[in-house]
Parts: C-alpha cells; sequence; structure tokens
C-alpha cells in the first residue's frame, strides 16, 4: 500500500511540486514534475542531486 501522495507523471499537475503555488501562464519542467517558476526548478534540481549523493553514500557504506 502507497500512502505518499505523488503527482501522477502522465496527468497534469495541478499545482507545483516544490510550493505548492498555482501555475502561472509558463511552466518549468524538471524530472518529468511541473514547477512554477525558475527558482522553483533551481530549488527541485538542488533537492535530486542531494538525494544522489545521499544514495551514493548508502551505496558505499
Ligand atoms: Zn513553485
Amino acid at each position: 500500500m502507497r500512502n505518499i501522495p505523488q503527482y501522477p507523471w502522465n496527468c497534469e499537475a495541478k499545482r507545483c511540486a516544490i510550493c505548492d503555488g498555482k501555475f502561472g501562464l509558463v511552466r518549468y519542467y524538471c524530472w518529468r514534475t511541473a514547477l512554477c517558476s525558475k527558482k522553483c526548478a533551481l530549488r527541485f534540481k538542488t533537492r535530486q542531486e542531494g538525494d544522489r549523493r545521499w544514495l551514493r553514500q548508502l551505496h558505499a557504506a
């Protein structure tokens, strides 16, 4: 059972995955995730990189 709320990749997200804000005229996509602004896209990328680093540490241990 998965209780983690997740945006379906094949559907259009209604809100930004980072700040949960509504989308304006422009949408930014990063890793198939819809984001409302460049700032959120940057935050998302930073988070992804952090996740990857964390995973690598987990594998190395
Ligand atoms: Zn946002």
